[in-house]
């Protein structure tokens, strides 16, 4: 319930130590049980703040779990091959993440004996962690005084100081970090960052915030000038998401499929993916899809090319872009085949639809091998193909 008193009341200021005592009352009742905060150990800390950015509670679960119960420990990590890391990544997304971990614990073990630096500025250094994860680990994993300003803070913070910038420009995401820092009590640095992050997720949330279940409610700026809380925090608008199409070819040899291995800076970068290319304007889709076929390294021969045929569209949509893929099916040549596909296993690879949940597959991926009916099996809890 939105709840919004007069505006001739007087704007509380939250007090550093006024605001953290209730809040801390409030998280020590009412905080979740996840699978991170228990047993919390600076590598798990770690690993869930990674997964954490850009994906919501409930979808990371079940990959936190099967992630470190396979990697338990920054050693094993490191001792991973890419591939296996990225394939228990598969289906989160935002695939940077997976190969920026691995490095980190690759850098944890070469350059800090294996334990995790406690201090924000050489967390900073590691590979993926910026400056919201590195605070996030300082304060949760080792209590340190930092503050972690994630989508959550920003909206909790706008609301009770009544900040009306917008809240996507740099300059106010430096003040309400600069805000948040100073409502750290020198104790608990870890459960208040968690408990602001809980208090957006459950009380102070993006639309009728629960203001009359709110612990901090009496130091709260907004509610007390009686602004549309709906409407905090104000967001500029984005410039509208770039529209893509492409072209998938779906060849298959012997009930395998040719799946190539995206590049460092394409989309989906390190992932396992059809053959596509992007749509010129004017180019008929089938056209592209076999350009995409002749350039993955399958032998495609004319006949196989001409008897391309359309399976179907997918559409998904990424933070940035929409991507329309027209998938298409064509033909490998049978006989005396060149083998360019088999000579370079670390980029082409014939994958059987069982193999799909051993290797690093995106969302989208799946979505466009479903159109050509290819699935993977479904996996157990232990991440294993069942
Ligand atoms: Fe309401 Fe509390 Fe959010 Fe203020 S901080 S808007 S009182 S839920």
């Amino acid at each position: 319930m939105t709840a919004a008193a007069p505006s001739s009341m007087p704007a509380p200021a939250p007090a550093p130590g006024a605001l953290a005592a209730p809040l801390l009352r409030w998280f020590d009742r009412h905080r979740r049980d996840l699978p991170w905060r228990r047993r919390p150990s600076p590598y798990r800390t770690l690993v869930s703040e990674l997964m954490l950015q850009q994906t919501v509670v409930a979808t990371v679960v079940p990959y936190f779990e099967r992630f470190v119960a396979r990697f338990p420990d920054f050693a094993a990590l490191a001792a991973a091959r890419e591939e296996e890391v990225t394939a228990l990544w598969s289906g989160l997304g935002y695939y940077a993440r997976a190969r920026h971990l691995r490095r980190a614990a690759l850098a944890v073990v070469a350059q800090h004996g294996g334990a995790l630096p406690s201090e924000e500025e050489a967390l900073r250094a590691l590979p993926g962690v910026g400056p919201y994860t590195a605070a996030a680990v300082a304060a949760i994993a080792f209590d340190r005084r930092a503050f972690a300003l994630d989508g959550n803070g920003i909206r909790v913070l706008a609301r009770l100081h009544a900040v009306r910038a917008p809240s996507n420009l740099p300059a106010t995401r430096a003040h309400l970090h600069r805000l948040g820092l100073a409502l750290v009590p020198p104790t608990r640095a870890g459960d208040f960052n968690q408990a602001m992050m809980e208090l957006g997720a459950l009380v102070c949330s993006p639309r009728a915030p629960s203001c009359d279940q709110c612990p901090v409610r009496a130091h709260c700026a907004g509610l007390a000038q009686g602004l549309a809380l709906d409407a905090l925090p104000v967001k500029q608008p984005r410039p509208a998401r770039q529209q893509i199409r492409i072209a998938c070819a779906v060849v298959q040899r012997r009930g395998r499929v040719l799946l190539v291995r995206r590049q460092p800076g394409e989309l989906l970068a390190g992932t396992w993916a059809l053959p596509s290319v992007v749509i010129a304007d004017g180019t008929p889709a089938v056209e592209a899809a076999r350009s995409a076929a002749r350039a993955s390294g399958a032998a495609v021969d004319d006949a196989g090319l001409a008897a391309a045929r359309a399976l179907g569209r997918v559409r998904h949509v990424f933070t940035h872009r929409d991507l329309t893929a027209e998938v298409f099916a064509l033909t490998e040549r049978a006989a005396g085949a060149a083998r360019a596909a088999d000579a370079a296993p670390d980029q082409h690879r014939w994958v059987a639809p069982g193999e799909l949940g051993e290797l690093g597959i995106s969302s989208f991926t799946r979505k466009t091998l479903a159109a050509a009916g290819i699935g993977e099996r479904k996996r157990d809890s232990r991440g294993k193909s069942a």
